[in-house]
């Protein structure tokens, strides 16, 4: 665990706790001051070397709290005068607008699975089965010539191509599946 304080006008103090950090390097990127750097995150998540996943060059950091205002795991937190800066009204908040385009969505789940904060909620109704698509089929016994290649490609098993007579065969649709996603 890094801490930084500064006692003056005011004492600021930034500490960055390692247990609840994920490496994500949003801090990294946001500093003014290039004054965090990243490790090496997968031997450390792995558990190969014994380090934290963030350095913060404690000579360069002029204690602004940006990095804390912008974690998304509250890794970094960040107190003026003892007040955590997201409760201090006038500090300023990161602006977010997160949308899902409803038209293109599948609703696979995959979000709501990897969301590290559980912010997504997936609700879907999959239709019944009568009411996927539906249709006809049928052989022409006249045309076929029983080489069984709609056997061997139907995935859903439907079609038998069966010997009914010494040198008789017949194709039998045994079960249409449609299946949508
Ligand atoms: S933004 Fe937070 S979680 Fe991400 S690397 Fe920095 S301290 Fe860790
Ligand atoms: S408090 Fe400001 S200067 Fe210090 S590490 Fe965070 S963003 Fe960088």
């Amino acid at each position: 665990m890094t801490s930084i304080r500064r006692d003056g006008e005011e004492t600021r103090f930034l500490t960055h706790i390692n247990d609840k950090c994920v490496g994500c390097g949003i801090c990294t990127s946001i500093c003014p001051t290039k004054s965090i750097k990243n490790g090496p995150i997968l031997p450390i998540a792995r558990g190969l070397v014994d380090m934290d996943y963030i350095n913060i060059n404690k000579n360069s950091c002029c204690l602004c709290g940006l990095c804390a205002s912008a974690c998304p795991f509250d890794a970094l937190q960040f107190e003026i005068n003892d007040k955590n800066i997201k409760e201090i009204e006038e500090y300023p908040k990161w602006a977010k607008d997160a949308e899902i385009d409803t038209d293109v969505c599948v609703y696979c789940k995959a979000c709501e699975r990897a969301c590290p904060q559980d912010a997504i909620n997936v609700t879907r109704t999959l239709p019944k089965r009568e009411n996927l698509v539906v249709g006809e089929i049928d052989v022409n016994q006249e045309k076929c010539i029983n080489c069984k290649i709609c056997e061997e490609l139907c995935p859903g098993d439907a079609i038998k191509v069966k010997q009914t007579g010494l040198e008789t065969y017949e194709t039998v649709i045994m079960r249409i599946n449609v299946f949508t996603v």
